[in-house]
């Protein structure tokens, strides 16, 4: 048995970084970056008006001012602004020479025409400066980052029309077991159902990858085989769950070695998630997980992502809060890094939620995040600081 971290080396020590490919701005909703993103102009790009109103100089403002010219946004200012004179700018147009301030035009009234005059004392410049964001060569967002809504503007704003971004690997999902039946159908006695594919579906999607499900396939060796074979050939990973453990139908790694792969680690010091198999066949990946749902969400979570992650060229994917604990966590053994489900309280504590172990996934549908219990703590008390890893 390894440790969590060594399993996370090994895999990431066995990677493959996939091939890149451009998207546009549309297309590129968490796909993983793999250029650094450097602008090619300053932000702004020149001094800009903040508010719609009146250009002129600071030391004219208690004067009558005269009406010279109507800048709007997109055309630039032909005259430049004298003494007791102003231009009338609009947001986002570019300033007059001359000018050293704008006055919002609701603190100004129009005395004659083409004349104003400024109705309250103020300081303010409302001019952005030319470069005062972003500064042409600066780097926005590193090589390796996950595109998310809020970066989105920034590739767009230093010219990425067509950012390069990793090909999304394919994962297929296997689901074996002969009790495991669809989850439209009611189970019958000794069923229950298939609840891992569509949670992998989720998670894998949400981790900006492609999901392909082959369906539930029955404990017996040829029809694992039979879909292991297929199910590598088409996929950059393949996860199967169940018939991992000591059980006289848990045939999986048998299934992956015959079919050519190499088992590269088959159980990591996890609660849940112990007798988890990654293997390797060429450019191919395989994981056989823990058929309980809960181990299922957990390997996916703390070590299939690390293999996705690297294979994506994804430099970080942990989001954490740290908070204190509103309630105890107690565990028998403490041989293995274990996993606890947590909500967040009004008052911004991790409070345990209900949980009786491996099979009980439905203590994960209100949880914001998992605690991990280091190995060799049975106890962390109400109080104790924690970071809590979202989910
Ligand atoms: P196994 O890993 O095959 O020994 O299965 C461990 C437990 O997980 C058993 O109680 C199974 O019934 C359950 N299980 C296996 N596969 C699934 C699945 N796809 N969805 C929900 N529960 C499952
Ligand atoms: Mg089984």
């Amino acid at each position: 048995m390894i440790t969590l971290e060594q399993a996370i080396d090994l895999l990431r020590a066995t990677t493959i970084r996939l091939e890149t490919e451009r998207v546009g701005l549309n297309d590129c909703l968490y796909r993983v970056l793999r250029e650094d993103i450097v602008s090619d102009i300053d932000m702004p790009p020149f001094d800009k008006s903040a508010v719609d109103g009146y250009a002129c100089r600071m030391q004219d403002l208690s004067n009558s001012l005269e009406v010279i010219e109507v800048i709007p946004a997109g055309s630039p200012p032909v005259r430049s602004v004298g003494p007791n004179q102003c231009s009338k700018i609009m947001t986002g147009a570019m300033m007059p020479a001359g000018a050293d301030c704008v006055v919002m035009v609701e603190h100004t009234e129009s005395t004659a025409l083409n004349t104003i005059r400024c109705t309250r004392d103020t300081t303010a410049v409302n001019i952005c400066r030319k470069g005062e964001d972003v500064v042409k060569g600066e780097k926005l967002i590193s090589n390796g980052t996950r595109i998310t809504p809020n970066k989105v503007a920034s590739l767009a704003l230093a010219g990425f029309a067509n950012p390069l971004v990793s090909r999304k690997p394919t994962v297929g999902i296997i689901a074996t077991g002969d009790e495991i039946v669809e989850p439209s159908v009611v189970p019958q006695l000794s069923q229950i159902r298939n609840s891992n594919s569509p949670q992998l579906f989720a998670q894998i999607l949400e981790f900006g990858c492609i999901p392909r499900p082959y369906g539930i396939v029955k404990d017996s060796q040829q029809a694992i085989r039979a879909q292991v074979a297929k199910g590598s050939e088409e996929n950059d990973l393949l996860i199967l769950t169940g018939g991992v453990s000591m059980g006289d139908l848990d045939f999986v790694p048998a299934i992956l070695e015959q079919e050519g792969y190499q088992i590269l680690f088959r159980q990591v010091a996890i609660q849940p998630g112990m007798p988890t198999v990654f293997a390797r066949k060429g450019s191919k990946f395989a994981f056989g997980i823990p058929g309980n749902p809960v181990a299922a969400f957990i390997v996916f979570e703390v070590i299939v992502k690390e293999l996705l992650a690297s294979m994506l060229g994804l430099k970080s994917f942990i989001r954490c809060v740290r908070c204190p604990l509103s309630g105890d966590i107690k565990r028998q053994r403490s041989g293995r890094i274990g996993w606890r489900p947590v909500k967040m309280t009004p008052d911004g504590k991790a409070q345990p939620v209900e949980y009786h172990g491996t099979a009980h996934i439905s203590a994960y549908a209100s949880a914001f995040g998992i605690v991990p219990i280091p190995i060799g703590i049975n106890e962390m008390k109400e109080g104790e600081f924690v970071e809590v890893r979202l989910i």
